[in-house]
């Protein structure tokens, strides 16, 4: 049952709100179901953080769809954290759901693409790998996801290539290219769909390119992927 268009329930506590992003150049919005991150899909990545770059199954990892961040909006330094950074990434926006994709079709279920931070305390992350724990308290903490707008396919296809850069205070920190992920979108998406029943709304964070490292409040961040979108960010 869908609690967001289900007025008549006696709810308890106060209903959760329906996440959204901006469609671009449109006063439409895209809804949020779920938002699904790729680790390590760029081999010069998995290399900085201590890993083998030979093609290995991906692996996923959950943000909360409420971790977003709409654009223009500052990210707060969160709590708890001595180290957290920047993660650019290509966002895929699903708009068609299923199970068990083929590779051939899943582009097909794909509404647009957009482009986000996946930030990371990597001090927690790193506690929690070294003893086995699980992720979130790195990975899914408030206003972790930074987002753009959401480019429908309609309008920008399927970009394949294009550089992922970032940017802190202007100096460039990530130099990447769609080209070099390791997993493709129509890879990850049929991968995925063959562990989770994909739905409309569901966002999948592809991975980042090498270069990641940590801000301080005041670091403006500047990331883009060429063909898609930009975004800036100020730590505060
Ligand atoms: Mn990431």
């Amino acid at each position: 049952m869908n609690i967001q268009t289900d007025l008549s329930l006696d709810l308890v506590v106060d209903a959760p709100q329906l996440v959204t992003l901006p469609v671009a150049e449109s006063d439409a919005r895209f809804p949020v179901h779920r938002i699904y991150c790729v680790g390590r899909n760029y081999a010069a990545h998995a290399v900085e953080m201590g890993h083998d770059p030979e093609k290995e199954p991906p692996f996923f990892f959950q943000k909360a769809p409420d971790t977003i961040l709409q654009p223009g909006e500052n990210f707060p330094y969160p709590a708890q954290s001595e180290n957290v950074h920047y993660e650019m990434e290509h966002v895929i926006a699903i708009g068609k759901g299923g199970s068990d994709i083929a590779v051939a079709d899943a582009l097909d279920h794909v509404y647009g693409y957009g482009v986000g931070l996946d930030m990371t305390r990597r001090d927690l992350q790193g506690v929690a790998k070294k003893m086995g724990r699980p992720w979130e308290v790195g990975k899914s903490f408030e206003h972790s996801a930074p987002m753009s707008a959401i480019h429908p396919v309609a309008k920008i296809g399927h970009p394949a290539e294009g550089a992922v850069t970032l940017k802190v205070n202007g100096a460039l920190k990530q130099d990447g290219d769609l080209n070099q992920l390791i997993w493709k979108s129509e890879e990850v998406i049929s991968y995925l769909s063959g562990l989770f029943t994909l739905q409309p709304g569901d966002l999948i964070m592809t991975g980042t390119p090498a270069g990641v490292g940590a801000v301080v409040r005041g670091d403006v961040m500047e990331g883009a992927v060429a063909g898609i979108d930009a975004i800036a960010v100020t730590v505060v």
